[in-house]
């Protein structure tokens, strides 16, 4: 019966239809009520109001809020909307909307109306989100709130579309309830931070916007394939499956030339992310067989994690359409690499890229203290970037040999390595002289070039010639979070070397500059490590260095308990105490129930669908034995002890189920695969119950 599934899964439904060519460029945007249309659809005043508070220069007006509301929905219905919803994003990891047509009446006659007040404020009942304890000691009702700094825009399904509105999400008494607030606190606290710092170094004020290009990994699998995998549809990655001989050691996946049916996929993915706005920009083969990738151009931090949710959702929806799934779990296969998702940050000042080395000292100046303030950040508060990249998928797949370990560290390429190791030695600190243009170390930093810069693909967080990647998030995880931690503790790095240089005189400016690059160098180097971090050495050299490794999510989100933590987070106002621990207690109890879920749909496989299988061809082998052949007694005893072994690994797996500990469960999961793993290599070929690994990954 598998032998028909994989015949059928080859059957491929052929790529039709014309080609898109430069038409798709038309149609750019056209589902997003950006700021060109609303310029045309709203009176100059109100436009005016409305672009202060989409710069976040202020708050917004509710007096525009009647007008602006209106010509959105006039926009909306013409694009064929009937719908309109918040769409925000819970603790659950993913988007949520709840649609309410735009029907109303008046003089009993049905009309289409969107007030300014529905546009605003939403009122979702909250008691059905995760809350982490803010639920019961708190009302249960929860407000959604319009975000003006991230547009408006349609999401279409077959027979009609909705406008979604994206939105804050909070309870009754504010606390917060959702990804983007923190998020966007955070954002105000760097900005803050920054425009500081640049004073201090005597720029004229300027905006600052802090940069996202979110890269996306994810593997796509012929969907009747999907649907005859229990724990794919339960978990999202495969608990069973043996390896196959050939998987991904030739190598000859990545960048490969992209399969037709795939392109057809990946085309249409990035016409639907077009119509959206969201510069999709590369797509190529990744690493492992049937894994790719999707990147966009970057753009201002809130509105690409608002668009990276859009690009899970589109690639989701669009193979749906194509007959396939697509898997965006850390790590569907064991064996051959997982999913990250590459977070590539940087802050603007003005149109000035701060992590760009300058092509003046004052520039390199800047660039430097950017640099040191990412590298303390990151070495005093290394435990947060960890906790929020935990999750159970993504245990699975940092350290696991192909992507970053649990320990964060920093990369900054040779170039840049022997800039910090000159500034630490203190060389060129002689030449400084006061009224001079700055030197800080070296008087002109070197070009970096980015492909030097870029070597190094085993560090978690790798400096990549003009911004940091940060590597260790995973496929499926929002970059909220990651975002909100990285702007806040940066935030804080650089008020530190902003309280230094504001108490620095004209003509001791460059030397308390330099002390402190200096100073801080030495205090926070190590976290820098440019040498290969899935060796095993590295394991033991981190931790002779005192960095943190957090290898589980039970240990990586303790960092959410700590008071230190908690009063940074409470200092720049980004999250409190009670928030930070609700979110501990969202985040663990998420896992706890996914690890359930996941031993659950083990066992359920294992006793309803091997077992039984196994138990047939063993009643075949043993109806035969009255005859004298060798083969066919071995062949029965093998089988025999392989039962026998998956007896007692489902045995174990119910202890574990009962007794709900962790530790049990993932031990009761490990056995219970290799017990069905080592069966699936003996067990008649056309009897086998599940896709195997040689078919899900290369027949597509
Ligand atoms: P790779 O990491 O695969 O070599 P690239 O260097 O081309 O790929 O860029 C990766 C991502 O980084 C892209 O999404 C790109 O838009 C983004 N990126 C480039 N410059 C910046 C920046 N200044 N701030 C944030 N992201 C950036
Ligand atoms: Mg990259």
């Amino acid at each position: 019966m598998r032998s028909k599934l994989v015949l059928a899964a080859s059957e491929r439904p052929l790529p039709s239809g014309d080609a898109l060519g430069a038409t798709v460029l038309d149609h750019f945007a056209e589902d997003v009520f950006d700021i060109s249309k609303m310029a045309t659809c709203l009176s100059k005043p109100t436009f005016k109001k409305l672009m202060g508070t989409m710069q976040g220069m202020q708050a917004l007006d509710p007096s525009i809020a009647d007008e602006v509301a209106s010509a959105m929905k006039a926009w909306a219905v013409s694009r064929g909307a009937t719908h309109y919803t918040h769409w925000f994003q819970p603790l659950t990891g993913g988007t949520a909307e709840k649609h309410d047509a735009f029907l109303d009446f008046q003089d009993e006659k049905a009309i289409f109306a969107f007030s300014g007040k529905m546009l605003t404020v939403g009122e979702p009942d909250a008691s059905s989100f995760p809350s982490g304890g803010l639920r019961t000691t708190f009302e249960a009702r929860g407000y959604t709130a319009w975000d003006p700094t991230s547009p408006a825009f349609i999401k279409r399904h077959s027979n009609g579309a909705t406008l979604c509105v994206p939105s804050v999400f909070c309870s009754y008494h504010g606390e917060v309830l959702d990804r983007k607030t923190p998020l966007l606190r955070s954002t105000q606290a760097l900005k803050t931070a920054v425009t500081r710092l640049m004073s201090a170094f005597g720029f004229p004020v300027s905006p600052v916007k802090i940069t996202l290009g979110a890269e996306q990994e994810y593997f796509l699998v012929d969907k009747k394939f999907y649907l005859s995998r229990p724990d794919l549809i339960q978990s999202g990655r495969t608990l069973f499956g043996a390896p196959p001989a050939k998987h991904q050691q030739l190598e000859d996946h990545y960048f490969g030339s992209i399969p037709p049916r795939i392109l057809a996929f990946m085309t249409e993915v990035e016409a639907e992310l077009w119509k959206l706005g969201i510069p999709a920009k590369t797509r190529h083969n990744e690493a492992a067989p049937a894994q790719f990738e999707l990147a966009p151009i970057f753009e201002e931090l809130n509105l690409a994690v608002d668009h990276n949710m859009l690009v899970m959702e589109v690639l989701r929806t669009v193979a749906n359409r194509h007959g396939l799934f697509c898997l965006l779990h850390e790590k569907p296969f064991a064996g051959v690499n997982g999913s990250g998702k590459h977070n590539n940050w940087s802050v603007c000042y003005g149109d000035k890229n701060l992590l760009d080395p300058g092509s003046n000292p004052q520039e390199n100046a800047v660039f430097l203290a950017m640099l040191i303030a990412v590298i303390r950040a990151v070495d005093m508060h290394s435990d947060m970037l960890r906790a929020v990249t935990s999750g159970i998928g993504n245990d699975c797949r940092l350290g696991a040999n192909e992507a970053p370990p649990a320990i964060i560290s920093i990369f900054l390429g040779d170039q840049l390595n022997e800039v910090i190791e000159q500034i630490e030695k203190g060389a060129g600190r002689k030449k400084t002289a006061a009224g001079q243009a700055l030197r800080i170390g070296v008087d002109s930093l070197p070009t970096l070039q980015a492909d030097t810069t870029d070597r190094n693909r085993t560090s978690p967080f790798a400096f990549t010639g003009n911004k940091f990647e940060f590597r260790a998030p995973g496929s499926s995880q929002s970059c909220a979070g990651v975002n909100m931690v990285l702007n806040t503790i940066v935030a804080e790095s650089v008020d530190f070397i902003a309280d230094k240089l504001e108490k620095a005189t004209k003509e001791n400016f460059n030397s308390v500059l330099q002390g402190l690059l200096k100073s801080e160098i030495t205090a926070h180097k190590r976290v820098i490590f440019n040498g290969d971090g899935y060796n095993a050495k590295w394991v033991e050299e981190a931790r002779k260095r005192g960095l943190p490794n957090l290898p589980s999510t039970l240990e990586g989100i303790a960092p959410l308990l700590s008071s230190a933590n908690q009063a940074l987070f409470a200092k720049y106002r980004v999250l409190n105490a009670t928030e930070m621990r609700s979110r501990y207690e969202v985040f663990q109890e998420e896992y706890l129930r996914r690890l359930m879920i996941e031993a659950g749909i083990a066992q359920e496989i294992a006793i309803s669908m091997i077992r039984p299988v196994a138990l047939k061809e063993y009643a075949k082998l043993v109806g035969g034995l009255a005859g004298d052949c060798r083969a066919l007694k071995r062949a029965a005893m093998e089988l025999s002890q392989r039962l026998d072994a998956l007896d007692d690994a489902c045995q174990k797996m119910e202890n574990a189920l009962s007794s709900q500990e962790p530790k049990a469960l993932l031990s009761a999961l490990q056995t219970i695969r290799i017990a069905v793993d080592a069966m699936e290599k003996i067990i008649d070929d056309t009897q086998w119950p599940l896709p195997k690994y040689r078919e899900m990954l290369f027949v597509y």
